[in-house]
């Protein structure tokens, strides 16, 4: 069967970046939204991808708008409040708090990516089901091109295909997103401006795995010691040397009902992705954890799933050019426009944790600039949907279908497209040089790199006309884009080096003298 239905919006990828999307444009007064999302449900759980999230200052430009911040509040752990406790060999532990540099920093909230999804899916659930329809275990297999319409298939789990043609198509489809791979076969022959450009880093390329461990599992043989779930622990191995030593890091959790997740993440050559059987891994576990009561913490089940679980790698650092396409005159209905946002356009390793929070910001500023370049007839008219939760002094936004919103695409993409392009660009610089040593992977560069860190905060403190701090302190500071943070930090390496010149002249002059 093909069904075909004319649609208004259509989001490939019901991820972070898909579903606020279909909460914006919703919010903007758009009313015939599609999300086709292949997973089966908003709060689906995969081991290997239970990683979790800092929404902070940035992330929070979106949720303020969409009236979440609060609800996303009530279900993380503040930054605020991280305690850290480090478990050595020995079973010596020690409780740390996580520094608060920035003063001017916005609180940032900790919480697994399956629940800020389901946060998001169940905004559109509860208050947009009239003008937003999410399709899970729907794929987008192939988009076809007629003319100046998209013709987008999409795959149901009965093998039923369904075909939409969008006004608007949103790509949010992560990092193999199949809509900037077909404009980039569409292109390639004028140019290559869909295809991603990738940029080296020391972090790409390791390896990583999830171990899931009961909520508040023991942490020693002593009765009532338990895991507090708030807590975030780092647990060294008794193994050492470079393809032997191993850690699990586990971030904190507002829920103590949910499991926990031990991330591992270590270089492709470790001994531990060699382990292919459960009893490998159980022996390994032992030798490497032997002060934790591992029988009562790992089901043989979850070892024998790590132990076949592929587990993933760390993405290069890459960026795509182009962000959005248009075809004839989408604002009069003829005509669709394409525009890609979060993963799609822009991937990297989590070193500085600004993968959820940029794919919300180029939500955010997609907004921002659909306001800017409406048509002066819709603004401020038809019904006003923003008191709908919203906690922030948007621009207004009306009610109405596409016609009434009088969104210029035409307009929108392109400026859209100039003014976040840069930040992009300067987003993967910063992923490459901001803290991509944190993983051990060489312990005289990450001290070079601490050394580097610690002089930039003292001097910037001292002469702070003069000196800025390290970028992974800036990247905090949500008010500074991408691009003015790296120009902050380009400023004060150039600064560094003046400096460093000069004193090798005077000691080289006096040696001379
Ligand atoms: C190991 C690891 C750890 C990470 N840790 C962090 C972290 O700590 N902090 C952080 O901020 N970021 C982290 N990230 C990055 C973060 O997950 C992403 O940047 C973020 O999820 C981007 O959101 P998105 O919506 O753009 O893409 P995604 O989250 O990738 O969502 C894309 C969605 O599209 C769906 N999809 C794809 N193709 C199709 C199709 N053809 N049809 C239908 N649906 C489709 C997918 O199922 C998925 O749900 C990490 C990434 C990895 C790999």
């Amino acid at each position: 069967m093909n069904n075909s239905y004319l649609k208004n919006v259509v989001i490939i990828g019901g991820g972070p970046a898909g579903l606020g999307a279909a909460l914006m444009l919703a919010k903007r007064g758009w009313q015939d939204i599609t999300v086709l999302e292949k997973r089966p449900s908003a709060d689906y759980y995969e081991p290997d991808k239970s990683f979790s999230y800092q929404i902070d200052g940035r992330g929070q430009k979106l949720t303020d708008l969409l009236g979440l911040t609060s609800q996303l509040a009530d279900l993380s752990v503040p930054s605020t409040e991280f305690y850290l406790t480090l478990i050595k060999k020995d079973g010596t532990r020690k409780t740390s708090k996580l520094p608060i540099a920035d003063p001017n920093r916005k609180t940032a909230y900790w919480l697994p990516r399956a629940s800020f999804v389901q946060l998001l899916y169940q905004e559109i659930e509860q208050n947009w089901s009239d003008s937003i329809q999410v399709f899970f275990q729907t794929q987008c297999v192939e988009i076809q091109r007629n003319q100046e319409d998209l013709e987008i298939i999409a795959q149901l789990p009965d093998e039923k295909q369904l075909t939409f043609t969008p006004t608007l198509l949103v790509g949010c489809d992560g990092l193999n997103s199949i809509v900037r791979q077909t404009l980039h076969q569409w292109e390639q022959r004028k140019s290559h401006d869909f295809q991603m450009l990738q940029f080296p880093s020391p972090s790409s390329g390791l390896k990583y795995k999830v171990l899931t461990l009961p909520p508040q599992f023991p942490l020693s043989e002593r009765e009532g010691d338990l895991a507090q779930s708030t807590m975030a622990y780092a647990i060294r191995s008794a193994l050492t040397g470079r393809k032997q030593a191993i850690s699990l890091g586990l971030l904190p959790l507002k829920d103590s009902s949910q499991p926990r997740t031990a991330n591992i993440i270590t270089y492709p050559d470790h001994q531990i992705w060699q382990l292919k059987t459960q009893e490998e891994v159980t022996h390994f576990l032992k030798q490497a954890f032997p002060q934790l009561p591992l029988e009562q913490i790992i089901a043989p089940e979850e070892i024998a799933r790590f132990a076949a679980s592929e587990g993933g790698t760390f993405p290069i650092p890459q960026y795509c050019s182009r962000l959005a396409q248009i075809w004839g005159q989408p604002q009069a209905n003829q005509g669709t426009a394409v525009i890609l946002l979060g993963d799609a356009v822009h991937c990297f390793p989590p070193d500085i944790g600004q993968g959820v929070n940029s794919a919300l910001e180029d939500v955010y500023l997609f907004q921002e600039i659909l306001a800017e370049t409406q048509s002066s007839a819709g603004r401020g008219s038809g019904a006003d949907r923003l008191g709908k939760g919203s906690e922030s002094q948007a621009a207004p936004l009306r009610g109405g279908c596409f016609e009434q919103a009088q969104d210029n695409l035409s307009q929108a993409l392109p400026r859209y497209e100039s003014l976040r392009q840069p930040d992009i660009r300067a987003l993967i610089r910063l992923v490459q040089i901001s803290y991509p040593w944190q993983y051990n992977q060489d312990l005289f560069q990450k001290r070079l790199w601490s050394l580097n860190f610690f002089g930039r905060f003292v001097l910037s403190r001292i002469f702070s006309f003069l000196f800025n701090p390290h970028s992974f302190l800036l990247i905090q500071n949500h008010e500074l884009s991408y691009s003015e943070i790296l120009e902050l930090s380009n400023r004060t390496t150039q600064v560094l080096f003046i400096l460093g010149g000069l004193v090798i002249l005077t000691l080289l002059f006096n040696l001379l003298t």
